[in-house]
């Protein structure tokens, strides 16, 4: 049964319905023109002699009284000789036998000896002979029409294969691309959520026996590169069922009804192979809140995630197709996929903390050869932020620098400059600063880092940069003691100060600002609004929300929609510029009291352009600052 199902499946891949038919069909002509041509040439030389002699010698012979008949067909005179053999010639065209023959200077009395006969060119074949060279082609252009309508009828539009779902299949029997519950690090909890799907599918009967409903469907929720995607293989692997993946994205294609029909189409394939695992891929493609878009161009998608929902409502419990989805926009689904009886089991995927960073690097560390002085944990420590899809590629990065630099080992050297690049982006060693631009980058950098480390509530500074990456031309690597889930109002308006300190010092030392802390400037600003209208740590304004957690679809609710009066509006815009000037006062009197600090770190900086930890805390602790206290991996490094 289970064979049977399989081979279904790969007869519907494989079919190639246009091409295979098109090639068909002219095989089939291209056969059926040679059998009439050679039918036609044998039956036209029925009878044909084998020797053909010239008229003159027809003509003397005759005259020899050797001939015993003449048949005349068309051109063609055929003479039977009294030896009974029988000889062949051509007289002109146009011309009459007897004439022909006089012309020769036969006698009558000659040719009245030999009889003559007249075959009107015989019947069918002589017609066909004439018409084939113009009939051919005809026959030709209405055989290929005919095949070709042939297929488009039968099928159904098969011949441009529309509807087809495109999913992609993974077989449980399929060892190469098996993913199990092993190859995932951390996502304790989501793994538990999972396990009881996996018990289901492994083992169905003994739920239903007992009454249990099993979940439909799954929604897993997270950022990206969390994940998503290799747990739902996974749960696939571990349950050794068949795997269906699509991309929300690929159910809209410039077709309409394309969609829906891949939808059919896609739950058809599944049940056949029951049990199966349907997996949407970035579900809110097709599952965005509906009815409020504007113009047209959105009835597709609501016509693909209406067939979806008719599909999961026309489950029977006992099917055993389970439909897993993930999305990184759980705030912008329709509700009606979250609805009970669909995707109402929700399983949510966290950035990894310190210890799953540590087991995810391990996991992709297999097979790379590390030299003695890695240390996984530190490289975890220094990550706060990183999801698995960014460790993943942070050690690959640190591969190719060592292999670069033809080392046959990766050193924690490598591994620590890989964090940097996946980061913010490879290093612009070719724009080269001019001298004036370096040393604003790095008074710039500086004031960063002096408040930062002035300041109680900021986080410890790792290293300082004036060389450019990506689109900042210089950086300050700051990180947290730990990883924060809460944060509170102290952090955040030291967090601010910080962003400020690079404007700060530009304008004090230069009398001027560049365009340089422009970015600053906005994280800051958006970071203070945040504070008072998202998470009422504004004593004016009050314990009020007043906007979402964001995600709103755009022109859903209109953008002139505000939840709140105009005064309140601009209530919150003074509290927001109040918290702004705050924090500007407070990082100018630190980088005033600590100038000798500050002119120290910059003028070190323009001299090296990489500043790190150890020697940044020697400046500053040779200036009376104390540096933050360091985790205690940090001293065992
Ligand atoms: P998502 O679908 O959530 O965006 P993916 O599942 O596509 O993320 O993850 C991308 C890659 O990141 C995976 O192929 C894997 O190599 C790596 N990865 C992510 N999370 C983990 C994890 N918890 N353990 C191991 N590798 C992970
Ligand atoms: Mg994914
Ligand atoms: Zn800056």
């Amino acid at each position: 049964m289970k064979k049977d199902t399989k081979d279904n499946i790969r007869d519907k891949k494989g079919k190639k319905p246009s091409r295979f038919g098109l090639l068909n069909a002219i095989s089939i002509i291209l056969l059926l023109l040679f059998l009439i041509s050679s039918l036609y040439s044998v039956v036209a030389d029925r009878a044909t002699p084998s020797t053909t002699i010239p008229i003159s010698e027809l003509v003397h012979d005759i005259g020899m009284g050797k001939v015993l008949s003449v048949t005349v067909r068309g051109d063609d005179l055929i003479a039977e000789y009294q030896d009974k053999t029988v000889k062949k010639s051509k007289k002109e065209t146009d011309a009459a036998v007897t004439d022909t023959f006089s012309t020769y200077g036969l006698t009558p009395d000659k040719l009245n000896a030999v009889k003559i006969s007249i075959e009107g060119p015989s019947g069918f074949w002589f017609w066909l002979g004439q018409l084939a060279p113009f009939l051919a082609p005809l026959i030709f252009l209405a055989l290929v029409i005919w095949f070709l309508t042939r297929q488009v009828r039968g099928t159904g539009l098969q011949a441009f294969s529309f509807g087809q779902s495109k999913a992609r299949i993974t077989m449980p029997d399929d060892k190469k691309q098996r993913v199990t519950f092993k190859d995932v690090a951390g996502a304790k909890e989501a793994k538990q959520e999972l396990a009881e799907i996996v018990d289901f599918l492994k083992n169905p009967k003994k739920f239903l026996e007992i009454g249990a409903v099993i979940p439909k469907g799954i929604l897993l929720m997270g950022a990206p590169g969390t994940g998503k995607t290799l747990l739902a293989r996974a749960v696939a692997g571990e349950a050794g069922v068949a795997f269906f993946a699509i991309s929300g994205s690929e159910f809209v294609e410039m077709f309409v009804g394309v969609g829906a029909s891949r939808v059919r189409d896609l739950f058809k394939m599944a049940k056949e192979a029951a049990p199966a695992i349907i997996f949407v891929d970035e579900i809110d493609a097709v599952g965005r809140v509906r009815g409020t878009g504007v113009g047209g161009g959105n009835d597709e998608r609501e016509q693909t995630l209406n067939q979806i929902l008719v599909e999961m409502d026309g489950f029977e419990p006992n099917e055993k197709v389970i439909v897993m989805a993930a999305t990184n926009r759980p705030d912008v689904l329709d509700p009606a996929l979250l609805r009970p009886g669909r995707f109402d089991r929700r399983v949510t995927i966290d950035l990894p903390d310190r210890n799953d960073r540590e087991e995810i690097l391990k996991i992709h560390s297999t097979k790379k050869p590390f030299a003695e002085d890695v240390v996984l944990r530190v490289i975890a420590e220094r990550t706060p932020g990183f999801s698995g899809a960014d460790l993943y590629s942070l050690m690959n990065e640190g591969a190719i620098l060592a292999a670069r630099e033809n080392r046959n080992k990766i050193s924690q050297y490598d591994l620590i400059r890989a964090i940097e690049k996946v980061m913010l982006g490879p290093e612009r060693k070719s724009h080269l600063l001019s001298k004036k631009e370096k040393e604003i980058t790095a008074y710039h950098e500086a004031g960063h880092a002096l408040v930062s480390s002035v300041l109680p509530y900021a986080d410890p500074v790792h290293k300082i940069s004036i060389i450019s990456r990506g689109r900042a031309a210089g950086y300050t690597l700051h990180l947290p003691l730990e990883d924060r889930k809460m944060q509170s109002k102290k952090e955040f308006l030291d967090d601010i100060a910080v962003s400020l300190g690079g404007y700060v010092v530009e304008k004090m030392m230069f009398e001027d600002v560049t365009t340089g802390p422009s970015n600053d400037l906005q994280v800051s600003t958006a970071l203070a609004r945040d504070m008072v209208t998202k998470y009422g740590m504004s004593d004016k304004i009050g314990a009020m929300a007043l906007e979402g957690a964001g995600g709103r679809a755009m022109f859903g609710k209109g953008l002139e929609d505000k939840e709140y009066s105009e005064k309140v509006g601009a209530d919150i815009d003074s509290e927001v510029s109040r918290i702004m000037s705050e924090a500007y006062k407070k990082a100018e009197e630190i980088v005033t009291h600590h100038r000798p600090a500050l002119d120290a770190i910059a003028r070190r900086l323009i001299d090296i352009e990489n500043l790190e930890r150890d020697e940044y805390e020697s400046i500053i602790i040779a200036h009376g600052i104390q540096p933050k206290k360091k985790l205690d991996i940090e001293h065992q490094s």
